[in-house]
């Protein structure tokens, strides 16, 4: 885990820390070179959240710096 999520697992309920961690898993992250992987593999947290938000993050597949699209693996990708 991340800091962050270590942080959150700590601080927070654990009914909530799991409803956190299951939530973070469903989403997911996209490069546009077809790499992809949950939020929370990549030491992220998201959370009751809504939308299909950017990242500009590396990826750990191709090694580009790029934009990538985050969605929830319920949804079709984008
Ligand atoms: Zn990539």
């Amino acid at each position: 885990m991340s800091f962050t999520q270590r942080f959150f697992t700590a601080i927070l309920p654990k009914r909530w820390a799991e409803d956190m961690r299951a939530e973070s898993l469903a989403w997911m992250m996209r490069c546009p070179c077809g790499f992809e992987r949950s939020v929370w593999e990549m030491g992220g947290i998201r959370w009751k959240a809504r939308g299909n938000p950017k990242r500009l993050i590396t990826c750990p597949k191709c090694g580009q710096r790029t934009w990538h699209s985050v969605y929830r693996s319920t949804q079709t990708p984008p």
